[in-house]
C-alpha cells in the first residue's frame, strides 16, 4: 500500500494517481530535501494541496510528478510515455517556470522580468499549471525555515512580489493570505512580532462585540425568514494589517475591519435583505457600504460591505455573500475547476480566457504601480508586448507589433488572408498598434488570398516582413 489513500474520492482516477504515486517516490528515492526528509514528501504535500483545492486527478498527478524532470534522471520521453500528453505537458510547464531561475545572466533586475514574461508564457497555455506552482511554492514556504537565511529571503520575496498577487489576481483569497503572511515573518521578523502583538489585543476587545451582533442578527434573519447558511468571523491577515496600519499611518482602533462578521446566505436576493436586516439594529459608517455585487472587483470577488456602529460603540464590518460567492472568494478559479461540479468544457474555455484577461491587467498593474519595475519599462517588457488569441494563447510581439504581424505569428496562410481584426471585441485597421493584454482575433477572408504590398509600410515581425514578400513573390 502506498501513501495515495488520502487521496480517496470516488471522483478521482485512483489508478493514475496511483501509478504517478510510485513513480514519482521510486524516482525521488534516496533525496533529502534540507529538513532530512526524504525529497518525495515535498511531492506529496503539493498534490495534497492541489487535492484540498478540488483539482481533478491529472493535477493532481502532476503535482506528485512535478519534480521528476528538474531533479531526477527521468526523461521527457519516459515521462510521456508513463502518463500521456495531459499530465506531461503539466509537469513539463512547471520545469520551464522552475528552469528560469538559471538561464539569462544579465542584472537580478533584468533577469526578474525576463522570468516574469516566460512565466506568463507558460502559464497561458494551461492555468492548471499555476496551480500546481502556487500549491509548490505554499509548501516551500511552510518548510522555508530549513534553507540558509539568504536563500530564505530571496524566495520569500519572489513569493511576495510575485506568486501572492498571483494569487490574490486569481482570486484565491486565502491562499495569498497564508504566502503573505509566511513572506512577512521572514522578510520583516520584528515588524511581524509586532503586528501580531498588536492584533491580540485588540482581539480581545472585538471578541465579545461580534458574538453579540451575531446573537441579534441570527434572531432578526429568523423573524424575517432569511435562510442563514453560516456565520462566522475572519481576522485580518497579519500582512495586511500591516500594510494599513504603514498605509495610513494610523493605530489600531481605526482599522474597522480587523475582524469582519461574515454573514453567508442562500440567494443574492437574500445578500441585500440581510444587509437591510443590519441596518435596521445598528447604524452604518458614512462611505463604508460596498456592494460588489453589483459592481465586483477586477478579480471577480462578490459581497456586500458595510461597517457598522455596533453595540458599545465598537465599530464592525459585516460582510454578506452567497455560498458560491464565498467559495470564489476564498479559492477563486479553483472553485470553478472542482471536479464535483464537473463543468461543461466551454465554460471551461470561458473561464481560461477570463482568467487571462485577469493576468493581463495584473501584468499591466505590477508595471504601473509597482516601484521595483518601474526603471524597468526601457528593458524587456518596453521592447516587447504580449497579447492573446480568443482561446487565451499568448503571443509574444515586439513593441508596435500590429494584427498582421500577429496573425503571421500564428500561421502564414492567417497573415496571408487576414482581411480585418477586433481587438477586446472591437473593430481595429489592419496598422493599428496592438497593445499589451489585448485580445486579439484575426478576421481572414476567403477572397483574401495573397497579402498586400501595403503591409510591408508598418508591419513590424521579421517573420511577417518576409512571409509578405514571399505571398508577393507567388
Ligand atoms: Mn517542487
Amino acid at each position: 500500500m502506498n501513501g495515495t489513500k488520502i487521496f480517496e474520492d470516488k471522483n478521482l482516477d485512483q489508478e493514475l494517481i496511483r501509478r504517478a504515486y510510485d513513480f514519482g517516490e521510486k524516482a525521488h528515492k534516496g533525496q533529502l530535501r534540507k529538513s532530512g526528509e526524504p525529497y518525495f514528501n515535498h511531492c506529496l504535500e503539493t498534490a495534497k494541496f492541489l487535492y484540498d483545492w478540488g483539482l481533478d486527478s491529472v493535477t493532481i498527478a502532476a503535482g506528485l510528478l512535478h519534480d521528476t524532470l528538474e531533479d531526477t534522471n527521468i526523461t521527457p520521453a519516459e515521462l510521456k510515455n508513463e502518463f500521456g500528453e495531459k499530465t506531461f505537458l503539466l509537469v513539463e510547464g512547471i520545469s520551464k517556470i522552475g528552469q528560469l531561475k538559471l538561464k539569462n545572466s544579465a542584472s537580478p533586475k533584468n533577469k526578474f522580468v525576463e522570468n516574469l514574461r516566460k512565466m506568463f508564457l507558460v502559464m497561458s497555455k494551461d492555468v492548471r499549471v499555476v496551480f500546481i506552482k502556487l500549491a509548490d511554492r505554499l509548501h516551500n514556504m511552510l518548510t522555508i525555515e530549513y534553507l540558509p537565511e539568504d536563500k530564505q529571503k530571496r524566495i520569500a520575496r519572489e513569493t511576495l512580489e510575485i506568486f501572492a498577487p498571483l494569487a490574490e489576481r486569481l482570486g484565491m483569497g486565502r491562499l495569498k493570505g497564508d504566502l503573505e503572511d509566511l513572506c512577512f515573518a521572514v522578510l520583516y521578523p520584528e515588524e511581524y512580532q509586532e503586528t501580531k502583538g498588536l492584533m491580540k489585543g485588540q482581539l480581545q476587545n472585538v471578541e465579545k462585540t461580534l458574538q453579540e451582533i451575531e446573537k441579534t442578527l441570527r434572531k432578526k434573519m429568523e423573524q424575517e425568514k432569511i435562510e442563514v447558511i453560516d456565520m462566522h468571523h475572519r481576522v485580518k491577515r497579519f500582512y495586511s494589517l500591516y500594510c494599513k496600519l504603514r498605509l495610513k499611518d494610523s493605530k489600531i482602533e481605526k482599522i474597522y475591519d480587523l475582524v469582519a462578521l461574515r454573514v453567508i446566505v442562500k440567494k443574492k436576493e437574500d445578500c441585500y435583505a440581510a444587509l437591510g436586516a443590519v441596518h435596521s439594529f445598528w447604524k452604518p459608517l458614512i462611505g463604508r457600504i460596498k456592494d460588489y455585487i453589483a459592481q465586483p472587483k477586477p478579480n471577480g470577488y462578490q459581497s456586500l460591505h458595510t461597517t457598522v456602529f455596533g453595540p458599545e460603540g465598537y465599530i464592525v464590518e459585516i460582510q454578506i455573500r452567497t455560498r458560491k460567492m464565498h467559495e470564489e472568494a476564498e479559492y477563486g478559479l479553483v472553485a470553478h475547476w472542482h471536479y464535483k461540479s464537473l463543468p461543461k468544457i466551454d465554460t471551461l474555455a470561458n473561464e481560461q480566457i477570463k482568467w487571462v484577461k485577469r493576468l493581463a491587467t495584473w501584468q499591466k498593474q505590477v508595471l504601473d504601480d509597482k516601484e521595483f519595475l518601474r526603471d524597468l519599462k526601457t528593458d524587456v517588457f518596453n521592447k516587447r508586448i504580449f497579447v492573446f488569441t480568443p482561446k487565451g494563447d499568448c503571443i509574444d510581439l515586439p513593441l508596435g507589433a500590429t494584427p498582421i504581424d500577429f496573425a503571421y505569428q500564428i500561421h502564414t496562410e492567417l497573415g496571408d488572408s487576414c482581411n480585418g481584426a477586433e481587438v477586446d471585441g472591437k473593430w481595429v485597421s489592419l496598422n493599428y498598434e496592438l497593445q499589451n493584454g489585448q485580445v486579439v482575433k484575426i478576421i481572414s477572408s476567403k477572397q483574401q488570398k495573397n497579402p498586400r504590398r501595403d503591409w510591408l509600410e508598418f508591419v513590424k515581425t521579421s517573420k511577417a516582413k518576409s512571409r509578405i514578400k514571399q505571398g508577393l513573390g507567388r
